[in-house]
């Protein structure tokens, strides 16, 4: 595995900016889900985005949940990650295929209009939750529009996915770019003008070009203090005991109703497709558990 992210500042902390590589994790869940390039480009935009956003949050324990419910064929995307860059994902169709769009993936077109969700639970109460609506579909300006929006901290996101002929992923990416409100105005003008001229995630990424040296890029001219950098990886943590607690959950009707069936159930992870068997003999257990 060769994905990782980094954290920098630039500008006197002016600037906080995040850019990961994330190839591996984005032919994981490809192969996982056995999905079309364009499902493959949309959760691997959406994975890059939580594991850069799940390294903003403070604990151990704290889980971000992405989620995108949208009007388009592929019809919504969910990705969870850690603080620690442990990152899943899955579309809801990942078999969409749509024409190209001006020579690229149409992810916008697959998504659709609709929501995004951003879920953060910290161990409180109640997870903090912000929603917005989809502005193109592309996932970055989403993500941008959320920022401003849910968490009032102006942002430039840019997130990238390319796939081989083989439809095997090639590279992905991304970066975020994020101002502190005491930013002075000639940094912002400068940013600002360094972002317009930026070459594209995809553009940079097929270049070869590391987390560090997107970021050299996008914030040329501004001193630049990579102060981590973190392994990232697609995960997912499903087993079967936590399978059988989602049985135990669907209450001792439903239970009962597979045991009258008198087959065995078969049960699919979302997030990584893996398939979990239960006997009748193991379905009657778990309704002993349930209440
Ligand atoms: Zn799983």
């Amino acid at each position: 595995m060769n994905d990782y992210m980094v954290r920098a500042t630039a500008a006197d902390a002016q600037i906080r900016a995040f850019a990961a590589t994330t190839r591996d994790m984005t032919e994981a869940a490809r192969v996982h889900h056995n999905s079309s390039p364009i499902a493959t480009a949309a959760v691997g935009r959406l994975m890059t985005a939580g594991a850069m956003m799940g390294s903003m949050m403070k604990n151990d324990t704290d889980v971000l949940t992405l989620q995108i419910k949208g009007s388009g064929p592929i019809q919504g995307i969910t990705v969870t990650a850690d603080s620690r860059g442990n990152v899943k994902g899955y579309a809801f169709d990942p078999n969409v295929m749509l024409p190209p769009k001006n020579g690229k993936l149409d992810v916008g077109g697959a998504v659709g209009a609709g929501v995004l969700s951003v879920i953060k639970d910290m161990g409180l109460k109640e997870p903090y939750g912000g929603q917005i609506e989809l502005q193109t579909g592309e996932i970055a300006e989403d993500l941008t529009y959320y920022f401003a929006t849910s968490e009032q901290i102006p942002s430039s996101v840019g997130l990238g996915v390319l796939m081989n002929k083989d439809n095997s992923v090639c590279c992905a990416g991304g970066f975020i770019i994020q101002v502190m409100p005491f930013i002075e105005e000639e940094v912002l003008d400068r940013l600002e003008a360094n972002i317009s001229k930026v070459s594209s995630v995809t553009e940079m990424l097929k270049d070869g070009h590391t987390p560090e040296e997107m970021l050299k890029q996008v914030l040329e001219g501004f001193e630049v203090e990579i102060t981590d950098t973190m392994p990232a990886q697609f995960t997912c943590n499903c087993s079967k005991e936590r399978i059988r607690k989602a049985i135990v959950s669907l209450g001792k009707k439903e239970i009962q109703e597979m045991i009258d069936a008198a087959e065995p159930i078969e049960v699919n992870c979302q997030f990584c497709n893996t398939q979990y068997h239960f006997t009748v003999e193991e379905l009657k257990e778990i309704l002993k558990q349930s209440k």
